[in-house]
């Protein structure tokens, strides 16, 4: 762990950040689709350091009753974080941060989610953080959306989800834990692939051109992981599509 507070100006090296990248760049990244065999839809990613996974069950039943509504599906959204995923270990069960995690991760993607077609019911969204570096919130609406497709949900479209953040005086895409921790602004931002933004909250202080900075910066980000989950979408289906064409041949043969 590199020790440092927000005066500290070593988050650049040689105009590099600590990890290498240059301001505007995103941490690698990797997505796999249907991970989970008991889940309707699911997903795995790796953005940088965070490690996570997203299971869509439903549209099923509502349990408690009482929840159902008439007109629409309500959805359910857990994001935890499992008590190894940092590097002190977190107390296992909600808390504080974990339903504020829960509230907005939903709100950014119930949007597109399609409720009126699963009156009574509901479609449950669980994310799980096993490894953290800053980000998990957007890495979990990434992996859930691709979730969510993948258990064939209807969606108005994708939501993508990246942060920007401002570290030594310099407004950076997607910071790692070191940047976020001690960084100046962190301000995360989920959106459709047209820019309509769903979520946008900020920790930290910005100036108007700086905030103006930050989100297309955060846009131009989510627009590429767009790119990838999509990717990684046609890569199973397409997959399965040859799969089961494979088939096709060898029943008629
Ligand atoms: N973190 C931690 N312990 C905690 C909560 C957070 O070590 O109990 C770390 C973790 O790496 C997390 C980062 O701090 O990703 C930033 O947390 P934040 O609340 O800003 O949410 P995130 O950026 O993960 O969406």
């Amino acid at each position: 762990m590199i020790a440092m507070d927000e005066n500290d100006i070593s988050f650049f090296k040689d105009g590099l950040r600590l990890d290498g990248r240059r301001a505007d760049e995103l941490r690698p990244v990797k997505i796999e689709v249907g991970i989970l065999a008991r889940a309707d839809g699911s997903c795995y990613i790796e953005m940088g350091g965070n490690k996570v996974i997203a299971a869509v069950y439903g549209p099923r039943e509502v349990h408690p009753r009482h929840l159902q509504e008439v007109t629409r599906a309500i959805v359910r959204y857990r994001y935890n974080m499992a008590s190894f995923s940092v590097e002190e270990r977190k107390r296992p069960g909600p808390d504080r941060r974990s339903y504020e995690l829960s509230k907005v991760s939903r709100e950014a993607l119930e949007p597109v989610i399609l409720t009126s077609f699963f009156p009574r019911s509901v479609i449950d969204v669980f994310v799980e953080v096993l490894q953290a570096d800053a980000g998990t919130r957007t890495a979990g609406i990434n992996a859930a959306a691709v979730a969510l497709a993948d258990a064939g949900i209807p969606m108005k479209s994708m939501i993508s989800s990246c942060a920007a953040g401002k570290v030594g005086d310099t407004i950076v895409l997607d910071p790692m834990k070191e940047e976020d921790n001690f960084g100046q602004a962190d301000l995360p931002i989920a959106m459709t692939p047209n820019g309509d933004i769903t979520l946008m909250q900020m920790d930290g202080n910005l100036t108007p051109d700086e905030f103006g900075q930050a989100v297309t910066m955060a846009m131009k980000g989510a627009k590429d992981i767009y790119e990838l989950q999509r990717r990684a979408l046609v890569a199973k289906y397409s997959q399965i599509s040859t799969d089961s064409a494979r088939e096709e041949v060898h029943l008629c043969e």
